[in-house]
C-alpha cells in the first residue's frame, strides 16, 4: 500500500478569503479521501499547529499588498516545489488591487492609510513576486480546476496513479 502523503500548504494574502471557504467546503464531500493522500503542512483556517518546511504543494489566495506580504510569500517560495495560485486576486492582482487604478486625486486621498498600515504604493498579484507553476482563476476559485490541478499534483509526487 502507498503510504505517501502529498504535502500541502494553503496561505491567504490581501483578499476576502472566500477561495478558503470554498476549500472547506470542499473538505465536507473529500475530507475521508483527501486525508489517505495529503498532508496538511500548513493551513491556518484548519489548525493552529503549522510549519513552513518541505512543502510539496503551496496554494495561495489574495494579492501582495505590502513589503511583508512580499518576504513571507518569497519564503513559502523557497520552501515549496509547486506554487499554484488561487484565485483572481492572487493570479491577477484583482479586484483586490483596484486602487491601483484609482486617479491621482483619489490615490492622494488614501495615501494616509497606505501610510498607517505599511501598504505599498501597488497591489501586485503573485506572479508579480515570485514565480508560479499553475493558476486556478475565478473569483473564487474554479473549483473543477482546482480539483483537476491537485489531483495533477496527486499522479506526479506519485502519491496516487491516474484514473481509467
Ligand atoms: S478572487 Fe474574488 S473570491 Fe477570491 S479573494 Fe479575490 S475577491 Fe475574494
Amino acid at each position: 500500500m502507498n503510504t505517501k502523503k502529498l504535502k500541502i500548504g494553503w496561505f491567504s494574502f490581501s483578499c476576502c478569503e472566500d477561495s478558503t471557504i470554498m476549500f472547506t467546503e470542499l473538505l465536507n464531500d473529500h475530507f475521508d479521501e483527501w486525508a489517505k493522500l495529503v498532508e496538511f503542512k500548513h493551513i491556518r483556517v484548519l489548525k493552529s499547529r503549522n510549519v513552513l518546511e518541505d512543502i510539496d504543494v503551496a496554494f495561495i489566495e489574495g494579492a501582495i499588498t505590502s513589503e511583508s506580504e512580499e518576504k513571507e510569500v518569497k519564503k513559502i517560495r523557497a520552501v515549496s516545489k509547486r506554487v499554484v495560485t488561487i484565485g483572481s486576486c492572487a493570479t491577477t492582482g484583482l479586484p483586490s488591487g483596484q486602487r491601483n487604478q484609482f486617479d491621482a486625486d483619489t490615490q492622494a486621498s488614501i495615501q494616509f492609510l497606505l501610510d498607517r498600515f505599511a501598504q505599498s504604493e501597488k497591489v501586485r498579484s503573485v506572479p508579480e513576486v515570485i514565480q508560479v507553476d499553475d493558476k486556478v482563476p475565478g473569483c473564487p476559485m474554479n473549483e473543477q480546476k482546482f480539483l483537476s490541478v491537485l489531483n495533477k499534483y496527486l499522479e506526479e509526487f506519485g502519491v496516487c496513479t491516474p484514473k481509467t
